[in-house]
C-alpha cells in the first residue's frame, strides 16, 4: 500500500512537472517568435556569417588580455551548461563558445556571433548550476539580440550598404580594412570598460530567464546572482544602483512572462562537485586553437 502511494505521489509529482515544463514551452514558443520577428527583415545570412567573422576577431583580441583557463574538465562542464542554454536560442543559426579565463575581475562577457568568456572569479562566487546558467543565458541573450552589432551602427534599417556589416568586413579597400579594425576596438571597449546601455542589460536578463525556464533551471538563479554581485560591488565602496533597478525590473518581467515562482532545478551538487573538479592543465593555446581556428591571443 505505501509503495502504491509513493508510486502514484510520484506519478502525480511528474505530471505537475511535465505540465509545469509544457505550459513554459508554450510561452516559449511565443517568447522566441517575438525575439526573432523583429530583426527577421533587417539582417540577411550575409550579415550573420559577417558577425561571426566579426565576433571572432573581438573573441581573438580579448584572449590577448585574458587567459584562458587551462582546467580542460571545467571547460567542457561550463560548454555543457551553455550548450543545453542554447537548444532554446531564438537564433539556432548561432554556434556558441564559452570559455573560462582565469581572471580575479567579477565578470562575463560576449561577442557577436557567439563567444562567450566567463571568468573563474565569478565562478567562484556562484552556488549552484542555475546562478551559472543565469550568468551565460544573460550573455547569449545579448548575442542574441546582436546588441554590439546594433550598438555600433554595424548595420542600420536603412540597410545603407556603407554600414552594413558585410559590406565593412567582407570589402577589400583599405579604407573598410581600417573601419573594421576600428568597429573591433569600439567592440571591446564596449565590452571591457563602457558596458551596455541599460535597456539592454534589462532585455539581456529578461531573455535569460525566459532560456532558463525552457531549458529546466531554476529562472531565480539569476536573481539570487545579481542581488548577490549588486551586494559586493556596494561593499568595496561603489553605489551600483543599477542592480536595484535591473532586479526589480527582472522580477516584473519574469511576473508577465508567468515564470516568477517556478521551482526548476538549481543542480547545486552537480555545480559544487564541477567547481572541484581537480585541475588537470592543458596548454591553454590548445585549446584556443580548438575554438577559434586561427585565434591568435
Ligand atoms: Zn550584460
Amino acid at each position: 500500500m505505501k509503495v502504491l502511494s509513493l508510486v502514484a505521489l510520484v506519478a502525480a509529482l511528474i505530471t505537475v512537472q511535465s505540465s509545469i515544463l509544457q505550459a513554459v514551452e508554450n510561452k516559449g514558443v511565443d517568447w522566441r517568435a517575438r525575439s526573432s520577428v523583429a530583426d527577421r527583415d533587417r539582417y540577411s545570412d550575409s550579415d550573420t556569417d559577417e558577425e561571426l567573422n566579426f565576433g571572432r576577431e573581438i573573441a581573438a583580441r580579448l584572449l590577448g588580455q585574458y587567459k584562458m583557463s587551462g582546467n580542460e574538465k571545467l571547460q567542457k562542464y561550463v560548454n555543457l551548461v551553455g550548450t543545453t542554454l542554447t537548444q532554446n536560442c531564438s537564433r539556432p543559426e548561432l554556434v556558441f563558445h564559452f570559455i573560462v579565463v582565469d581572471s580575479s575581475e567579477i565578470n562575463a562577457y560576449s561577442t557577436p556571433g557567439g563567444y562567450v568568456f566567463i571568468t573563474t572569479a565569478i565562478l567562484a562566487k556562484m552556488e549552484n548550476e542555475a546562478e551559472l546558467a543565469g550568468v551565460l543565458a544573460h550573455e547569449i541573450a545579448h548575442v542574441s539580440e546582436r546588441h554590439i552589432v546594433k550598438e555600433l551602427s554595424l548595420k542600420g534599417a536603412e540597410k545603407s550598404a556603407v554600414s552594413s556589416i558585410a559590406a565593412l568586413i567582407g570589402g577589400a579597400s583599405e579604407t573598410v580594412g581600417i573601419a573594421f579594425s576600428q568597429a573591433v576596438d569600439k567592440a571591446v571597449d564596449l565590452i571591457l570598460r563602457d558596458g551596455y546601455k541599460k535597456e539592454d542589460e534589462m532585455q539581456a536578463d529578461g531573455g535569460a530567464v525566459m532560456l532558463c525556464a525552457l531549458s529546466g533551471y531554476d529562472p531565480s538563479g539569476l536573481v539570487t546572482f545579481l542581488d548577490k554581485v549588486g551586494k559586493i560591488k556596494s561593499d568595496v565602496g561603489k553605489t551600483y544602483p543599477v542592480y536595484d533597478v535591473r532586479l526589480a525590473t527582472l522580477q516584473r518581467a519574469m511576473s508577465d512572462e508567468g515564470i516568477a515562482g517556478l521551482k526548476l532545478a538549481l543542480n547545486t551538487e552537480r555545480f559544487v562537485t564541477a567547481m572541484k573538479i581537480p585541475e588537470r592543465s592543458v596548454n591553454p593555446l590548445d585549446l584556443i586553437r580548438n575554438v577559434i581556428p586561427g585565434g591568435t591571443p
